[in-house]
């Protein structure tokens, strides 16, 4: 699928958004220093603005990565993401636990994911969406692909179509 085929999708119909973090939330790169220490990752600021945007509008994300950095959950926290998953083994079952919590369903859920990995719960979803950069089996499997990559406006892009559904709505 190429970015923007699913420009029609009802953004409206979203209920929660539901974010991989390794090459979604981040470009997918991870810095091992010779020194030793933690991995680094790198984080997109207007992603981040698009998520606290929407959030303050109290509209629900959830992130759900198998990766357990701690400083993925640092900064899912200073966004204020409510609900994080991380060391997640099980996606779907992580998923699944946040629509119980906001009494959803699948139908108003969307995932983006960028790999194989996330295939199961892409398949869950009502509206599985990827980055400009997502593997191409993973482009296949989705509704949505973003003009951008991960880590650098994908999130941001599919966060200001849910705003602009919102405030249109409103
Ligand atoms: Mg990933």
């Amino acid at each position: 699928m190429k970015p923007n085929e699913g420009e029609t999708m009802d953004w409206g119909r979203i209920k929660v958004l539901l974010l991989d973090s390794d090459g979604v939330l981040t470009d997918g790169g991870v810095y091992l220093p010779e020194t030793g220490g933690p991995e680094i990752r790198r984080f997109d600021i207007k992603d981040g603005f698009g998520i606290a945007r929407l959030l303050k509008d109290g509209f629900p994300i959830g992130v759900i990565s198998r990766s357990p950095s701690t400083p993925v959950q640092t900064r899912c926290e200073k966004l204020g993401i409510p609900h994080i998953y991380l060391g997640a083994k099980d996606k779907v079952a992580c998923a699944k636990k946040i629509l119980d919590q906001l009494k959803l369903d699948w139908s108003d859920a969307a995932f983006m994911g960028d790999d194989v990995p996330d295939l199961p719960l892409l398949q869950k979803v009502a509206f599985p969406l990827t980055p400009l950069n997502g593997a191409e089996e993973i482009r296949e499997a989705t509704k949505w692909v973003s003009r951008f990559p991960g880590g650098g406006g994908a999130v941001r892009e599919a966060c200001d179509h849910i705003f602009r559904a919102r405030q249109a709505k409103a």
